[in-house]
């Protein structure tokens, strides 16, 4: 796996009753991963020698990120290694124009969009496409967790907006959804075509980053459920993803849902399977990218509720952690061995049951008191 970050540490955690030896190409001898698989190699993932070197003796390569240059991952394809997800299907997770204008060409409905050249063209896509403003700008490659995004109010606003414009790739613009929450619709893909489809989850956003997830979404119609689980299978099947397709998608008022983005690989949305479902998406990324046959993707309780451990203040969670684990035996905490800083992703847990609010409650309630936001 190219990438040391908690996706692969957890990665690794999933292979290991499955027998898989595992590689790892980190940046970093003290990212996530790399302080707890056997096999590292620290390197540049952006360095095409570096790779290949890596890559050698390995049966397959997949990724934690959406990071390696698109082309380096043709030159390894090109010289007879696996990548799964392959190229071909990853620069639909790398570049959001791409996705964008694929997803429109199959049907899939997106935010009105299109390439943008200056701020001047901002103020004709927003006037004359897309309803007016406000609408949201993007770069098209290397955004994470809401960098990389930015919301224009106005058209006076579109002349201060200038930085998109600065790095060097182009812009995107879309509409901006007034949608009412954010929902996952989530599949893994393998290389013999066959597919799972999780359930549809509620994914709660703060400050651009993943907050909570809850599965399955809570008050989604069934109809609209299955249409989004059909609509990720039909994705995963035409860019011919291999492994786990996180599609992020929009719920508006009128009950339209819209893609926001793809992720091919293990996804935030997904932490909650981990003690949810009856196989895991990590188990499942495992097994599609060696093209063995998938788990069951079924949920094993009728809630869980997956809440995201941030840094704060405090860099010792040590008694917090020790107060989580005393005040609920039933809670499950996944630590991701990183220093804390504030508003970094260190951990996360899960809770399920059959009482929404009460596993809600507690997975909040520990989240929230590992942080230090609340000490009672
Ligand atoms: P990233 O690659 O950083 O995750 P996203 O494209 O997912 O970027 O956007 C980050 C967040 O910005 C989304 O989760 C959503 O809350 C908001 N956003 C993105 N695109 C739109 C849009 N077209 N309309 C409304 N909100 C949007």
């Amino acid at each position: 796996m190219v990438g040391g970050g908690q996706l692969a540490r957890m990665t690794h955690e999933a292979g290991i009753p499955l027998g898989i030896r595992f590689k790892l190409l980190s940046a970093s001898p003290q990212d996530s991963a790399a302080l707890v698989a056997g096999d590292v190699v620290v390197g540049d993932h952006r360095d095409l020698d570096t790779l290949r070197a890596f890559a050698k003796g390995c049966d397959v390569i997949t990724f934690d990120h959406e990071h390696v240059p698109t082309e380096h991952l043709r030159v390894l394809e090109a010289e007879g290694i696996p990548v799964r997800p392959g190229p071909a299907a990853l620069v639909h997770a790398q570049d959001k124009g791409v996705m964008r204008a694929r997803l429109t060409r199959l049907g899939v409905p997106c935010p009105r969009h299109r390439i943008v050249e200056d701020p001047a063209d901002v103020r004709r896509f927003a006037e004359t496409e897309a309803g007016g403003f406000p609408v949201v700008l993007k770069t098209v490659r290397g955004g994470y967790d809401g960098k990389g995004v930015w919301i224009v109010a106005s058209a006076a606003d579109a002349d201060r907006v200038t930085e998109p414009f600065l790095a060097g790739v182009p812009v995107l613009a879309e509409e901006k959804v007034d949608f009412v929450r954010e929902l996952a619709a989530n599949v893994v893909r393998s290389p013999h075509g066959q597919a799972v489809a999780y359930p549809v989850v509620e994914s709660v956003q703060a400050g651009g980053v993943c907050d909570t997830v809850i599965a399955p979404a809570p008050g989604l119609p069934a109809e609209t459920a299955v249409a989004a689980q059909e609509m990720a299978l039909t994705v995963a099947r035409e860019l011919e993803v291999t492994g786990h397709l996180a599609v992020e998608l929009f719920e508006t008022a009128d009950g339209r849902v819209l893609v926001n983005e793809l992720a091919m690989r293990p996804h935030n949305s997904g932490h909650w399977t981990q003690d949810g479902a009856v196989t895991s998406q990590f188990a499942n990324h495992v097994r599609a990218v060696l093209d063995l046959p998938l788990g069951d993707p079924r949920p094993r309780a009728p809630w869980t509720v997956m809440a995201n451990v941030l840094g704060g203040d405090f860099p010792d969670m040590y008694p917090a952690f020790l107060h989580c684990m005393a005040r609920d035996p039933q809670l499950k905490i996944h630590m991701y061995g990183k220093d804390v800083k504030p508003g970094r992703k260190v951990g996360h847990v899960t809770t399920y049951g059959d009482d929404l609010a009460d596993v809600r409650e507690r997975a909040r309630h520990a989240a929230d008191y590992l942080r230090g936001i609340i000490d009672e």
